[in-house]
């Protein structure tokens, strides 16, 4: 008879945690399926996948160790769908006088657990999960005083205490950041690596359709692109060492028509289920560039470290800052509906419907895609950030409220008023011209602004200068775009808006 509980949530698949260092004879390991989990949004089908997938391999893992498992999938007939009563009857069959937890990167979840010793009658210890490089409130106890929160001071900060890309107590290469290197526009000729891809896990999709679980988003088919155990997510990791790196940095804002993943890692799955632990993503990329500094240049190494090392636990120190007021936060009062062909990427819109298309194909989009084109319109058009949030969060195999959440309504929507981003990210058609090739392959005219071919984009962008005119005028950044729309001819102002309350009218059907 077991006395210990150790219940495994599937974003914490973590082999090198403590507790698996040797199997214990006294702990059962529990992993879990739960409608819980699956229905409080809509998920991608291959997001749901790519997450029993990973939680079936670990417990796979942990058995060859030599730990006691127990594993519920989403039909066995034992399962009660949610912790609680799982808990409930797992600690009666296996005798526990304890269960253990390890901290849950999740604000509900998290809610859920400091109830649990009450509702279960059970004495409840709760852990670290040895993931993060920060604690969880580690913004307000590094800048007490401060009104808001930049990430390059946090990331200047973990370079120096991890030694990361670091000279003794100087930055290499003198600087800390090398972003001005890094804006290239796609260039067709350049030739993006093909993509690791494995096979699906056969008929694990077909579960779960058949567990009648609403999903959104096309099933894999004969291709998984999501790595699920360790040594795909080290593979996927190296994979991008070896063809990619040297061109992430110049192209990371880059956007193609025909490569979902251009240059990008697709390691975010990986990290967030805790498969690959941050520091030795970022170690990796440092020693190759160490290794290879003419193949690797420091640009590229640099702005992807600071991608996981700065911005990812920048915005989990947001997230655990602001919860709960982070998740009505709303402070341009958007109210507008997320258009219907979100969840079809049926739009004459080139950049939009290669951006949701891809979405829904791969449960995949880059940074880029997210921010300045599925992002932008939906800010552009004043849509409520509830719904924005409940679209990334279903739709990409990577999102995890901890970090979606901070990077939509804080960087793309502005719904904190500027606690994460110092300007609204938005752009006319002219950004997403500049950086890709889309606009080549649209109906629309990226040049045009008024008339039945003007890129919805740019009348949107000015209907947003206008309608918060006010707020913007007083952000330096903002300033110069809001010089210019006066500078147009009272007749120019009314056409534009005109046409943009047209798009708005109509933007089921654009
Ligand atoms: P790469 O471009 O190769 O970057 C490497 C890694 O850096 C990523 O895997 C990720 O772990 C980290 N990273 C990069 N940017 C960020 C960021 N802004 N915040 C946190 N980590 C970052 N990322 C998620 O992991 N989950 C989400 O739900 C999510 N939602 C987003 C929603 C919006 C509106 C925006 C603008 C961004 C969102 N991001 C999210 C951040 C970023 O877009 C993804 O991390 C990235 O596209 C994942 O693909 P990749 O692994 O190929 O990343
Ligand atoms: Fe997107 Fe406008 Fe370019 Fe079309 S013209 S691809 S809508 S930016």
């Amino acid at each position: 008879m077991s006395t210990c509980i150790r219940f495994v949530l599937g974003d914490q698949l973590n082999l090198q945690h403590p507790w698996f260092a040797k199997p214990d004879k006294g702990a059962v390991v529990v992993l879990m399926e739960m409608r819980q989990e699956t229905d409080y949004v809509v998920h991608h089908i291959q997001k749901v996948a790519a997450f029993f997938g990973a939680m079936r391999a670990f417990a796979e893992a942990l058995k060859k160790g030599g730990h006691r498992v127990e594993y519920l999938r989403i039909d066995d007939a034992r399962n009660r769908q949610n912790l609680a009563e799982n808990l409930q009857w797992l600690a009666a069959e296996h005798g526990a006088t304890r269960i253990e937890l390890q901290e849950p990167d999740e604000y509900r979840l998290d809610l859920l657990y400091k109830s649990l010793e009450k509702t279960l009658g059970i004495a409840v210890f709760i852990t670290g999960t040895h993931h993060f490089i920060t604690s969880r409130n580690s913004l307000g106890e590094r800048f007490p005083k401060a009104k808001q929160f930049r990430q390059e001071l946090l990331y200047r900060q973990l370079r120096v205490e991890t030694g990361v890309l670091m000279d003794g107590n100087e930055p290499v290469g003198g600087s800390w950041n090398y972003d001005a290197d890094n804006r290239k526009a796609f260039d067709p000729k350049l030739r993006v690596p093909e993509p690791l891809a494995w096979e699906p896990i056969p008929g694990l999709e077909e579960s779960i359709t058949q567990a009648d679980i609403k999903t959104l988003g096309e099933p894999g088919k004969n291709r998984r692109y999501w790595p699920i155990t360790r040594e795909e997510a080290l593979h996927t990791l190296d994979d991008f060492i070896e063809h990619r790196l040297p061109y992430f940095g110049p192209y990371q804002d880059a956007l193609s028509h025909a490569h979902p993943f251009l240059f990008h890692s697709r390691i975010s799955f990986s990290l967030n289920a805790h498969i690959l632990h941050p520091l030795e993503v970022v170690q990796r990329v440092e020693q190759a560039w160490r290794a290879e500094p003419e193949r690797i240049p420091l640009s590229s190494a640099e702005g992807f470290i600071r991608q996981v090392l700065g911005w990812r636990e920048y915005v989990r120190g947001i997230y655990w800052h602001t919860m709960p007021n982070y998740a009505t936060a709303n402070a341009l009062n958007h109210r507008a509906k997320l258009p219907q062909w979100y969840w079809t990427g049926k739009t004459r819109m080139a950049c939009m419907s290669a951006a949701i298309g891809q979405s829904l194909t791969y449960a995949y989009a880059h940074h880029i895609q997210r921010l300045m084109i599925t992002g932008n319109f939906a800010l552009l058009l004043g849509v409520d950030p509830n719904e924005v949030d409940a679209w990334y969060l279903g739709i990409y195999a990577d999102a995890i409220e901890w970090v979606e959440m901070p990077n939509t309504r804080g960087m793309s929507q502005w719904a904190d008023g500027g606690l994460m981003a110092s300007k609204p990210y938005i752009s006319s058609g002219q950004y997403i011209n500049k950086m890709g090739n889309h606009c080549k392959q649209c109906h629309y005219d990226v040049n045009a602004r008024t008339g039945a071919k003007a890129c919805p984009f740019n009348a949107l962008y000015w209907d947003f200068i206008d309608r918060h005119r006010t707020l913007l005028q007083r952000n330096p950044r903002m300033a110069m775009a809001c010089r210019t729309y006066d500078k147009f001819s009272p007749t120019t102002r009314a056409e534009l808006l005109e046409k943009a309350a047209e798009v708005k009218a109509g933007v089921d059907g654009v």
